[in-house]
């Protein structure tokens, strides 16, 4: 069933990133295995995935010790300060940074292991209560202050949309995000880039990459639906 779904998913991506002018190459699919059994990352594995994404820094730990070495693992979840020491060097990207005391916290432990982490910058776009994320209003003061840190580099931005039946009203959203991204890559600050936009859920993936998305996070379309009660 897994390998049904990617394909059906991946054509779709297909479909959405010709419509956006682009090409496959520029929009990357990450697969979140959040709660999935290592069966079906590896079910997923054999039909080509390499990028899965998790919200938990145990499950996440757990999974990159038994994958197969070239499978990378994205954070996209809430990061503690506390459990960033377990994270570095074993994710390929933290998506989930909003705030300067989460970012001194990955350089500290960065620079213990001598590496370098890339981190997106989550932004709440529509401002929900519910969501982590800095709002935009404070994202550039974010990115300078991040900036500074030797051991941490800005890649891009990452926004959680709203929960919405029609994947229309999530456009404007993604839209926003790109823009805001725009405008930060203009100001030419040092040790930041903004190539990376990580928009899009199994919702509304789709209007995402319309909208300019160069990472989707697929997670039921691909695995099912989650049973949470396992954990
Ligand atoms: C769970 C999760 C996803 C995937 O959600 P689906 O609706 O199952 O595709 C994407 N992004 C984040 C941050 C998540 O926590």
């Amino acid at each position: 069933m897994i390998k049904e779904n990617l394909e059906k998913v991946r054509e779709n991506v297909h479909r959405a990133v010709e419509r956006s002018g682009r090409s496959d190459s520029e929009v990357l699919l990450i697969a979140v295995s959040k709660t999935k059994p290592v069966e079906d990352l590896m079910e997923a594995y054999d039909a080509g995935v390499r990028d899965f994404g998790e919200n938990k820094v145990q499950e996440l730990v757990d999974k990159y010790e038994v994958m197969p070495k070239d499978a990378r693992f994205h954070m996209i979840g809430h990061l503690q300060k506390n459990k960033v020491k377990y994270l570095i060097g074993k994710t390929c990207l933290i998506h989930s940074v909003d705030s300067f005391e989460l970012a001194k916290v990955i350089q500290k432990e960065s620079e213990k292991k001598n590496v370098i982490t890339d981190v997106l910058l989550e932004v709440n776009v529509a401002k929900e209560d519910s969501k982590f994320g800095v709002f935009k209003e404070d994202l550039l003061n974010l990115v300078k202050e991040v900036s500074t840190l030797k051991n941490v580099r800005i890649k891009g931005l990452m926004t959680i949309a709203p929960f919405v039946e029609n994947p229309e009203d999530n456009r404007q959203y993604f839209n926003e995000l790109k823009r805001l991204g725009i405008d930060i890559e203009s100001q030419n600050i040092d040790n930041v880039s903004m190539g990376t936009y990580s928009m899009g859920m199994t919702g509304d993936y789709e209007v995402a990459i319309e909208e300019g998305a160069t990472m989707v996070r697929v997670g039921t379309g691909i695995f099912g639906v989650r049973n949470y009660s396992l954990f």
